[in-house]
């Protein structure tokens, strides 16, 4: 653990740990890490049903070695998960911490996206312990190389697409399918890779959507001069959220100003379920061991987070504020390699 960490002045004796936002395969792994580690450490655990809205409604429950047992091979989350807007009222939030404090709760484990380690930091602010794991299929947050989830959230993209490919090869066709991200372009540049598509639209290119559509269209105008019949094109759902009409529209607009069959598939939530990849599984327990350790050293306010394969901590406040570079070189790549 880094020489910066906040510590507390006393022995950390329970927590409590939940997750929160949208669902991720592997968070499962990360609870079972958590609370097996803090148990072993001496560390009472209590798990927290749906998030955040689960501490303003007081829906505690203690957690024993066997409550996390059978769950490492699970997708979603035995906690639930919910999103709160209650929450993030001056209201809502004092609740949550008199709720904790009443449960004589001294740190909270959060694991989930950049809007729930939000979350993690107004509690701090306000004085209650916080440690965060980071668990979304986005990849979108900017401490991390890696997020629990994202992995298996990749295959299942690719899966669904190698089937969408059967289909597109046998009918002459052009698919533009819409892939999860919320406003990230991460998971949908990384399945455009694996998935071997024709071209990718990500909202951190985005200048112009029509010029963007017109590039994608010009790309397939060359496929079918070198004898392509079929196309992949992928969409981030943030580029589909900021064109009306979304996939379908742009598929319609493709098949207008190119002459190729188009259809539209949104992978949707499907891609977020199943059963968590060996690497999803391996680093959530990785991290979910770290985030136990910190506490029962007395650490807190630190977001767990990888770095290379090494798995580190940063400050809560820092880890927000950073911007997650694009991964630029792999969209060129994407640009260079496809036909
Ligand atoms: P994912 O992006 O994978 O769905 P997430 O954690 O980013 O995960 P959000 O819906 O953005 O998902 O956030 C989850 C919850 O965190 C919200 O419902 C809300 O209760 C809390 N939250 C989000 N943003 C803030 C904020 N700025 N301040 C306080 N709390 C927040």
């Amino acid at each position: 653990m880094t020489t910066e960490a906040a510590n507390t002045d006393k022995i950390i004796k329970r927590i409590a740990v939940l997750t929160s936002g949208g669902d991720a395969p592997g968070m499962n792994a990360a609870v079972r890490s958590v609370v097996r580690t803090a148990i072993t450490e001496g560390i009472e655990v209590f798990g927290v049903d749906r998030g955040y809205k689960g501490l303003i409604n007081k829906d505690f429950h203690k957690m024993t070695m066997n409550s996390v047992s059978d769950i490492i091979n699970s997708g979603g989350t035995v906690l639930f998960t919910a999103r709160s807007k209650e929450f993030e009222t001056e209201e809502g939030m004092q609740k949550a911490i008199e709720n904790m404090r009443e449960l004589g709760i001294e740190a909270l484990v959060v694991i989930g996206g950049d809007g729930s380690y939000r979350g993690a930091n107004d509690l701090v602010k306000r004085g209650f312990p916080c440690v965060c794991l980071p668990g979304t299929i986005d990849n979108d947050i900017s401490s991390t190389d890696y997020t629990i989830g994202f992995d298996t959230a990749l295959n299942t993209a690719i899966d669904m697409i190698d089937r969408i490919r059967d289909s597109a090869q046998s009918h002459d066709r052009c698919f533009v399918v819409e892939v999860m991200g919320r406003r990230a372009g991460y998971l949908a540049l990384r399945t455009a890779i694996g998935a071997g598509a024709t071209d990718v639209l990500v909202p951190e290119r985005i200048e112009n959507i029509e010029a963007s559509i017109e590039s994608v269209c010009e790309k397939i105008r060359d496929g079918v001069a070198i004898g392509k019949n079929h196309f992949i094109i992928i969409v981030a759902e943030g580029v589909s959220k900021m064109y009306e009409g979304g996939a379908d529209r742009i598929a319609k607009v493709i098949e207008s100003k190119t002459g190729v069959e188009t259809r539209a598939d949104i992978l949707g939530y499907s891609q977020r379920g199943g059963r968590p990849t060996g690497q999803d599984r391996v680093n959530a327990t990785r991290m979910g061991y770290y985030a136990a350790k910190l506490l029962s050293n007395g650490v807190v306010n630190r977001v767990v987070s990888m770095d290379n394969d090494v798995v580190i901590d940063i400050d809560i406040e820092k880890a927000i504020q950073a911007k997650k570079p694009f991964e630029a070189d792999l969209f060129d790549m994407v640009k260079q390699v496809s036909v």
